[in-house]
C-alpha cells in the first residue's frame, strides 16, 4: 500500500510537473509577446510624439502666418510668425474674432459668406486682403487654407495659411505709380486716363472729357524760369483737385489737363467749365508773383461726340482748338461742323505761307488826322492781302489765324521790313510819324529788338518816327514784362501807342504805370457816340481827361461823320483816324495825295 501509495504520488507529481513545465512555457511566451508589444506601443509613442514635435516644430517656425479658426470667425490658435507679422501676441488673439483684424469691408464680407457657406471641401486659394497690424500698418497678405471636420464634436476649423506680401504689393504700386501717375503733379497720367476711358466705354457710362490748355505757359517758364512754371503746375493741379470734387483729373503733358466727369446734362457741363474757370479767375501769387492765368477749354461728349478712346481724343483737341480760335479764356464743344472750320484754317495757313514767299502781300496806309486843323500828321501801316482767292478774307481774319497758327511772327517782320524799306525808298520826304501794329506774339518775341536793331541800320530808319501799336492783350499776362518790353522799345526811340483801348481789360489802373506815348480809343466807343447820355460817351470823356493829365496823346478810331469829330474835338481829343478823314490807301495814292 506504502509502495503502491508512493507509485502512484511519484507519478502523479510526474504528470504534475510535466504540465507545470509546459504551462510555464507558455506563460514564457506570452510574456514575451507581450513585451514585444509593448515595445512596439513604445516605438508607436515615440514615433508619434516626434511627428507631434515636428509638426509642432513646423507650425511654430512656420515662414507662414498660420490661424486656426471656427465658422464664427473666432480664432483658436496662432503660430508664432502671427505675432511677428501681426504683432498681437497669442493672448491678446485667442478667442477675438478674425474680422477684426481685416481692413476692407468688403474683405470681411467675402470672409464672412466663406465661412456660413462652409463644408469639409473647401479650400482657400489666393485671397488676397489687407490686415491691420497691433501698430496700425496695414500689412498686405495672401491666404490659402483647408477646412477640417472636428472629429470630437463634429464642427469645421479652418486653417489658413497666409503669406506677408506687402514688401511685393508696394514694388508693384511703386510701378503702377510709375507706368500710371505724373511725377510732378502726382495726378494719374495719359495712360491711366486711357484705361479708365476705356472702362467707362465698355460699361457704357456717359461722360465728358474736358481738355484744359493753360494760356501763355511758355511764356510763364520763359520768363520765371521753369523751376517757376513746375511751382505753378503743382498749384493748378492742386487747385482743380479742389474746385472739381467728384470729378477725374488728369495730368496730359506740359501745361494740359483733362477732367473726365460722368455726371451727364448740359447744366453739370456748364457747372464743370465754370469751376474750371473760376480758377482763373483768382489771382494766384507763387514766390511773390502776382498773376492771373487764363485757360481754353475743349469739350467732348460719350457717346454722342464720338464711340472710341481715340475719337474722343481726337474731337476733344478738335474744340481744343476751336476754342483757342476764339481767343483766351474760352470753351468750345466739339461738333462736327469743327472738322471743316479746321480745314479751312489749314487752308488759309497753306495760302498765307505761299503769299509770304511770294511776297503777294501789300501794305496800305491811313493817315490820322489832327482834329482841330484836319490836317494828316502821321501814318497807321495796316497789312492787305490782294487776291487771295478766299471769300470775305478781311485783315482781322487771316490775322486772326496767322496769331494761331504762329505766323504772324513772320508776317510782322514782313510788315517792319517793307514799310521801313517804303519809307528810306519813297516816303523820305513826308515828316509823318509811322504807326505799325505789333501783335502779342511780336512784342513778347525775344528776337523783336535785335531785328528791330538790325532794321534801323541796314534801312536808315529814325526810330522817333516809328510808333508801335500794341494792345492790352501783349501784356496782360505779365505787365511788368509788358514795361520792360516797352522801356527797350522807347530806349531804342520808338514811341508806343496803346490800341484798341477800352475793347477788353481797359484797366484805367495800370494805365499810369505803362511808358505809352499815345493811347487810341477804340471805334466800337466812337460808333455810338452822338447818342445823349451814352455811357461810352462819358467814359470817352474821362479817358481823354486822364490821358491829358499824365501827358498822353489821343487817337480816337472809326471816325466816319463830323459829328462823332466835333463831340471828340470838345472832349480834348488830339487826333482821329477814319473814313471821315480817309480810308486806308495804296502807297500810291498816299503819294499822289499829299505831294
Ligand atoms: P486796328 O489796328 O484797330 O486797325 C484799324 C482798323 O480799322 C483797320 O482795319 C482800318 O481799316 C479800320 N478803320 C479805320 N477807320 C475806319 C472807319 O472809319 N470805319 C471802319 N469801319 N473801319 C475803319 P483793317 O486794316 O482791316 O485791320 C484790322 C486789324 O488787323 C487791325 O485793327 C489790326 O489789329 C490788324 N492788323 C492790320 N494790319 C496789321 C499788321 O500789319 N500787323 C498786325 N499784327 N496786325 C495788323
Ligand atoms: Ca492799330
Ligand atoms: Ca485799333
Amino acid at each position: 500500500y506504502v509502495s503502491i501509495t508512493s507509485m502512484l504520488l511519484c507519478y502523479m507529481i510526474k504528470v504534475n510537473e510535466d504540465k507545470l513545465f509546459k504551462a510555464s512555457l507558455s506563460l514564457e511566451k506570452k510574456n514575451e509577446q507581450l513585451s514585444e508589444k509593448i515595445n512596439s506601443l513604445n516605438q508607436i509613442t515615440k514615433e508619434l510624439t516626434d511627428e507631434r514635435d515636428f509638426s509642432n516644430n513646423i507650425y511654430e517656425n512656420s515662414n507662414a502666418v498660420i490661424v486656426i479658426w471656427n465658422k464664427n470667425g473666432e480664432i483658436l490658435r496662432v503660430n508664432r510668425k502671427f505675432t511677428e507679422v501681426i504683432g498681437y501676441s497669442e493672448e491678446e488673439t485667442l478667442g477675438r474674432n478674425l474680422f477684426n483684424f481685416i481692413l476692407v469691408d468688403e474683405d470681411k464680407y467675402k470672409v464672412k459668406n466663406y465661412a456660413d457657406s462652409i463644408n469639409s471641401n473647401h479650400e482657400i486659394t489666393n485671397f488676397e486682403n489687407e490686415v491691420v497690424s497691433k501698430t496700425g500698418n496695414v500689412v498686405n497678405m495672401i491666404w490659402n487654407g483647408t477646412v477640417i471636420k472636428n472629429p470630437m464634436d463634429g464642427e469645421f476649423v479652418i486653417t489658413s495659411f497666409g503669406i506677408d506680401i506687402t514688401e511685393q504689393v508696394n514694388n508693384e504700386r511703386k510701378i503702377m505709380k510709375m507706368a500710371y501717375f505724373d511725377d510732378l503733379t502726382q495726378l494719374p497720367n495719359k495712360s491711366m486716363m486711357q484705361k479708365e476711358i476705356d472702362e467707362y466705354i465698355s460699361k457704357e457710362t456717359p461722360f465728358s472729357i474736358y481738355f484744359i490748355d493753360i494760356d501763355n505757359f511758355k511764356r510763364l517758364n520763359d520768363v520765371h524760369g521753369h523751376e517757376y512754371g513746375d511751382k505753378f503746375l503743382k498749384m493748378y493741379s492742386a487747385l482743380l483737385l479742389k474746385n472739381l470734387l467728384g470729378r477725374k483729373i488728369y495730368r496730359w503733358c506740359g501745361d494740359e489737363f483733362l477732367v473726365i466727369d460722368d455726371i451727364a446734362g448740359e447744366n453739370k457741363n456748364a457747372e464743370t467749365i465754370d469751376k474750371i474757370m473760376e480758377i482763373s479767375n483768382t489771382p494766384l501769387h507763387i514766390d511773390d508773383v502776382e498773376f492771373i492765368t487764363t485757360v481754353t477749354i475743349g469739350i467732348t461728349k460719350f457717346p454722342s461726340d464720338g464711340k472710341s478712346y481715340s475719337d474722343l481724343l481726337k474731337n476733344v483737341e478738335i474744340a481744343l482748338y476751336m476754342a483757342k480760335e476764339k481767343g483766351r479764356g474760352q470753351f468750345q464743344y466739339y461738333n462736327s461742323g469743327l472738322q471743316n472750320q479746321i480745314e479751312f484754317i489749314d487752308s488759309v495757313e497753306r495760302a498765307l505761307n505761299k503769299a509770304l514767299e511770294n511776297n503777294l502781300l501789300a501794305l496800305y496806309f491811313q493817315p490820322i488826322f489832327s482834329l482841330k486843323e484836319c490836317i494828316a500828321k502821321d501814318l497807321e501801316v495796316l497789312l492787305r492781302w490782294p487776291n487771295n482767292g478766299f471769300e470775305d478774307m478781311t485783315t482781322l481774319k487771316f490775322i486772326r489765324i496767322a496769331e494761331k497758327t504762329g505766323q504772324i511772327l513772320k508776317i510782322d517782320k514782313w510788315v517792319i521790313e517793307n514799310t521801313f524799306m517804303i519809307i528810306r525808298n519813297e516816303l523820305k520826304v513826308f515828316n509823318f510819324n509811322i504807326s505799325i501794329n505789333l501783335s502779342a506774339q511780336s512784342f513778347n518775341s525775344k528776337e523783336l529788338i535785335d531785328f528791330l536793331k538790325l532794321m534801323i541800320e541796314k534801312y536808315e530808319i529814325d526810330p522817333r518816327y516809328i510808333r508801335f501799336e500794341v494792345t492790352e492783350h501783349s501784356i496782360i499776362n505779365d505787365v511788368n514784362h509788358g514795361i520792360e518790353v516797352m522801356k527797350n522799345l522807347k530806349a531804342m526811340g520808338f514811341k508806343i501807342v496803346l490800341d484798341d483801348f477800352g475793347t477788353k481789360y481797359s484797366s484805367l489802373n495800370y494805365l499810369g504805370k505803362l511808358p505809352i506815348d499815345i493811347l487810341k480809343i477804340d471805334k466800337s466807343y466812337i460808333d455810338d457816340i452822338e447818342s445823349e447820355k451814352n455811357v461810352h460817351k462819358i467814359i470817352v470823356e474821362q479817358i481823354i481827361e486822364l490821358s491829358q493829365k499824365i501827358g498822353m496823346d489821343t487817337v480816337a478810331e472809326g471816325i466816319e461823320n463830323e459829328g462823332q469829330r466835333n463831340i471828340l474835338l470838345n472832349f480834348g481829343c488830339t487826333y482821329g483816324q477814319g473814313y471821315y478823314f480817309a480810308k486806308p490807301m495804296g502807297k500810291e495814292k498816299l503819294i499822289e495825295l499829299f505831294t
